[in-house]
């Protein structure tokens, strides 16, 4: 259950960094093993994680920041904490990405991506090397369909100069999306974290939207410049069994909800 948000701000109408830390600290209650922040700043792409809760981190995360980022609080799964890459974001080689769920074919996804060597344990590397390693005639939506378990997935390319911020929803892990007048967007993992990020920011949504399961939104420049809907894979159960190689205690509980 770990909690995922990010922002695309218009014209500086919120300090990036103040957001950062407040989707930090409303995440932390989806997740505590780990948090993370990425973000997009003059032609590059910077991440800031650690094995610690979000709201340690959004004290110690004072610098400024750019205007396209992504926020992740981890519950993990697989992998742990204490390997600073299994947390989010995850870079598999220039694609930075975080993740809500579990992805059970992990292996399975990784097989295919021929040039990249697996840095971490954590299942959700698969899905983002799957994005960016795949063979180059393979579509966003074949990559999707192949996808087993839960996931909400967002996501930056660190090549990419018009900043561009992807946000995917697969199965299960909810996503919301909310753009204000001026056209910033702030995504969350549940509608209460969005609209209370937006009140301690000081904004007002002019609209709120949920994601289907099975939608994909690219984000440039607070437009939505492209939606598509992704095929999914047939309905896998909600607790994948997974043969977890860690402490007990990152192992999820009985009632795990993703
Ligand atoms: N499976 C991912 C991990 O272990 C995401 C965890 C989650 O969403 O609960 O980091």
């Amino acid at each position: 259950m770990c909690g995922i948000g990010a922002f695309q701000i218009i014209n500086n109408e919120i300090e990036a960094a103040k957001l950062a830390r407040v989707l930090l600290r409303l995440l932390e209650a989806r997740g505590t093993d780990a948090s993370g922040v990425a973000w997009h700043e003059g032609g590059q792409t910077f991440v800031q994680k650690s094995n610690i809760a979000g709201s340690e981190l959004a004290r110690q995360f004072k610098q400024p920041i750019g205007s396209t980022g992504i926020v992740h609080t981890r519950w993990a799964t697989q992998g742990s904490p204490e390997n600073n890459d299994n947390n989010h974001p995850i870079d598999v080689g220039g694609l930075v990405g975080v993740h809500n769920g579990h992805i059970s074919n992990d292996n399975e996804l990784l097989a295919q991506c021929e040039n990249y060597k697996r840095a971490a344990k954590v299942d959700s590397e698969a899905v983002f090397a799957l994005l960016a390693h795949a063979s180059a005639e393979t579509t966003l939506a074949q990559k999707a369909e192949q996808v087993r378990g839960n996931a909400a997935l967002l996501w930056l390319d660190s090549f990419d100069e018009s900043e561009t911020l992807h946000a995917m929803r697969l199965q299960s892990s909810p996503l919301f999306l909310g753009q204000t007048k001026m056209g910033s967007i702030v995504l969350a993992s549940t509608k209460a974290i969005l609209l209370e990020a937006a009140k301690r920011c000081g904004i007002e949504f002019d609209f709120v939207h949920e994601f289907e399961e099975g939608e994909y939104m690219k984000l440039q420049h607070g437009r939505i410049a492209d939606v598509e809907n992704m095929p999914l894979p047939v309905r896998m159960p909600l607790f994948p069994k997974h043969d977890y190689s860690y402490a007990s205690k990152y192992a999820a509980p009985k009632n795990y909800y993703y």
